[in-house]
C-alpha cells in the first residue's frame, strides 16, 4: 500500500533549499510564485538526468536524432497545433476569497477527502461523473456537480461559485521595440512544436528513413492557475520530448512500444516499479487518438510523470494545411507519398528531478554498537544521477595526506564529478555526503602513504573498504554506467 505523506514532502522541499539542489525564484524579493532555480547540486542533478534522457534516446537508438529549436515561434504554429482555441483548463472562481480554482482539482480534492473518510465508492463515482463532464466538455454539468456536492472554497468556507470558464494556459509577448508595429507571439507550452515545424528538415538532413525519432529538450511555459506544488507545477519548467514519425496505420504498436520503452527507462535506473503505474486518458487532446500517463507514487500521491501520446497526423496536417508548405514522406517501401503519423513520449526534466528526491530522500536512524542512538539524512540516488560522485577526503589537513587527495582528484576528475573536502571531522563529511547523495568517499590517511590504498566508503550500507588508489577510478566508472 503507498500512501501520502506531506510531511516528507516539506522535509524535501527544505532539504533541497539547505542543500543547494532548489531556490524559490527571486527569493530576496520575497519570490516569484511557481518558478525556481537550480543551485551547485541541484543544477548537477538535473543535467544528469537530462543527459541519462538524451543519450537513451538518441545514442541508443539509431533512428533518433536531436533537436534544439527556438522557444520563440512564428505565431500561427499556435493556431496550427490547436493551443490558441484549445490549450486551456476549466476554471472557477469562488465570489467571497476570490481564489480561482482549476475544476477538476477541486473535484479530486473533494474525492480525496471522501477517501480520507473511508468512502472509496462515493470517490470514484464523483470522479467518474467528473471524466465523463470533462470528456462532453459540459462546463455547466461541471458546475452542477460543484453545487451538488457543496463543494467549498477553503479560503472562505463558501460555496459562492461563478460559473465554469475556460483559461487558455500560454504566455504572450510582443516582437520588435515599437508597441504599434509588435507582432503578439507565445512563449511555447511544450517543445514539440519546433520538432513539428523541422520534419522535413531534419528528415532530409540527416537522411531519415521512417520510422524514425526527433529528441528535444527545452524550456515550455505555461501560465498555471494553481501552482503551489513546489517544482511539481511551474510556470517555466523543462520538457524532455520525442516525436516518433511512422506509417499511418502503425500506431497501436509503436504506441505499445514506446509504453513499455519508457517505463523501462524509469526502472532501470533503479526506480521501484511498484511506485509506478499506466493511468489511461478519458478525455483525449484534440490533437490525440490514445494517450497514457505514467504516474509515479509521489508523497503527494500518485501524479503523472510522463505523458505518451498517440497524435495521429494531426500536428503535420495542420501545420501543412496553414503554411501551405507540403510535410509528406516518400515511402519507398510502398511506393507512396504520405503525411506520417506521431508517437509522442513527453516528461517533465523538472518533475523527473521531484521523482528522483522523493524516492532517494530517507531519514534513518539507528542504535550504534556502543549503545548510543545515530541518524542521518541520505539521498540514495541512483549513482549515475548523482551531483557528485566521488569525494575525497584526507584525514588531516598534513603529513602529505592533502598531496595524495589532489593527486587521485587529478586522475578521476575527468571521468566523473569529484568533490575536494578537507575541513571539519571525516563522520561530519560523510554526512555532508550522504545528504548530496554521494554514492563514494574516499579517506586518504597514514597508511596510503605507506601501501597506497584508501578507505572506500560506500552511501547506501555505510561499509567501508580499503582499495588500492590506482583501482579507484574504475570501481566508480562501473557503478555510474
Ligand atoms: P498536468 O495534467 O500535470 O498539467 P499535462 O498532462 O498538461 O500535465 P503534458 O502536456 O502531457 O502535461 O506535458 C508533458 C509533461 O510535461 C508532463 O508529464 C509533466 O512531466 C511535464 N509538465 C507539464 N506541465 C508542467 C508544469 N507546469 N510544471 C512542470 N512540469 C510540467
Amino acid at each position: 500500500m503507498i500512501s501520502t505523506d506531506p510531511n516528507k514532502f516539506q522535509a524535501i522541499i527544505s532539504h533541497a533549499k539547505e542543500y543547494g539542489f532548489v531556490f524559490q525564484s527571486s527569493e530576496i524579493y520575497d519570490g516569484l510564485s511557481a518558478v525556481y532555480d537550480y543551485g551547485p547540486w541541484g543544477s548537477e542533478l538535473k543535467r544528469n538526468i537530462r543527459d541519462h534522457w538524451w543519450n537513451s534516446m538518441t545514442r541508443m537508438h539509431d533512428n533518433i536524432v536531436g533537436i534544439d529549436t527556438a522557444i520563440f515561434m512564428h505565431p500561427t504554429i499556435w493556431k496550427a497545433s490547436g493551443h490558441i482555441d484549445n490549450f486551456s483548463d476549466p476554471m472557477i472562481d469562488n465570489k467571497d476569497s476570490q481564489k480561482r480554482y482549476r475544476v477538476d482539482h477541486l473535484i479530486e480534492g473533494y474525492a480525496e477527502s471522501l477517501n480520507a473518510k473511508g468512502d472509496t465508492e462515493g470517490a470514484e463515482k464523483v470522479i467518474a461523473e467528473m471524466d465523463r463532464l470533462l470528456a462532453a466538455s459540459d462546463m455547466a454539468g461541471l458546475k452542477g456537480l460543484i453545487e451538488v456536492f457543496g463543494i467549498k472554497c477553503s479560503v472562505s468556507g463558501t460555496a459562492s461559485w461563478t460559473d465554469v470558464r475556460q483559461f487558455n494556459l500560454m504566455f504572450s509577448t510582443q516582437l520588435g521595440s515599437v508597441a504599434e508595429d509588435a507582432n503578439e507571439i507565445y512563449l511555447r507550452p511544450e517543445t514539440a512544436q519546433g520538432i513539428f515545424v523541422n520534419f522535413l528538415n531534419v528528415q532530409k538532413s540527416a537522411r531519415m528513413k521512417i520510422p524514425f525519432g526527433i529528441a528535444q529538450v527545452g524550456k515550455a511555459f505555461r501560465n498555471e492557475i494553481v501552482a503551489r506544488q513546489f517544482i511539481f507545477r511551474m510556470r517555466e519548467f523543462e520538457q524532455m520530448e520525442m516525436q516518433f514519425f511512422i506509417r499511418p496505420g502503425t500506431q497501436k504498436e509503436w504506441y505499445e512500444y514506446w509504453k513499455e520503452e519508457r517505463m523501462k527507462w524509469h526502472t532501470t535506473l533503479g526506480f521501484p516499479a511498484e511506485h509506478y503505474r499506466f493511468h489511461d486518458h478519458v478525455k483525449l487532446a484534440h490533437y490525440a487518438d490514445a494517450a497514457v500517463d505514467i504516474e509515479y507514487a509521489f508523497p503527494i500521491g500518485w501524479k503523472e510523470v510522463e505523458g505518451i501520446h498517440s497524435r495521429t497526423d494531426f500536428d503535420l496536417s495542420s501545420h501543412q494545411q496553414f503554411s501551405g508548405k507540403k510535410l509528406q514522406y516518400f515511402d519507398n517501401e510502398i511506393n507512396k507519398n504520405y503525411v506520417p503519423y506521431v508517437i509522442e513520449t513527453s516528461i517533465g526534466l523538472d518533475r523527473m528531478f521531484l521523482l528522483t528526491l522523493s524516492h532517494a530522500y530517507a531519514e534513518e536512524h539507528w542504535t550504534k554498537e556502543d549503545g548510543k542512538e545515530d541518524s542521518r539524512v541520505v539521498l540514495r540516488i541512483p549513482p549515475r544521477l548523482s551531483p557528485i560522485k566521488l569525494a575525497v577526503l584526507p584525514l588531516v589537513k598534513k603529513d602529505g595526506l592533502p598531496e595524495i587527495a589532489r593527486e587521485i582528484m587529478k586522475e578521476c576528475r575527468e571521468d566523473f564529478y569529484c568533490f575536494y573536502e578537507e575541513k571539519d571531522t571525516i563522520g561530519k563529511r560523510y554526512r555532508r555526503m550522504d545528504a548530496l547523495g554521494t554514492p563514494f568517499c574516499v579517506t586518504i590517511d597514514h597508511q596510503s602513504k605507506e601501501d597506497q590504498t584508501v578507505t572506500i566508503r560506500y552511501r547506501d550500507s555505510m561499509q567501508q573498504e580499503r582499495v588500492p588508489i590506482a583501482t579507484l577510478r574504475e570501481l566508480v566508472r562501473a557503478q555510474i554506467k
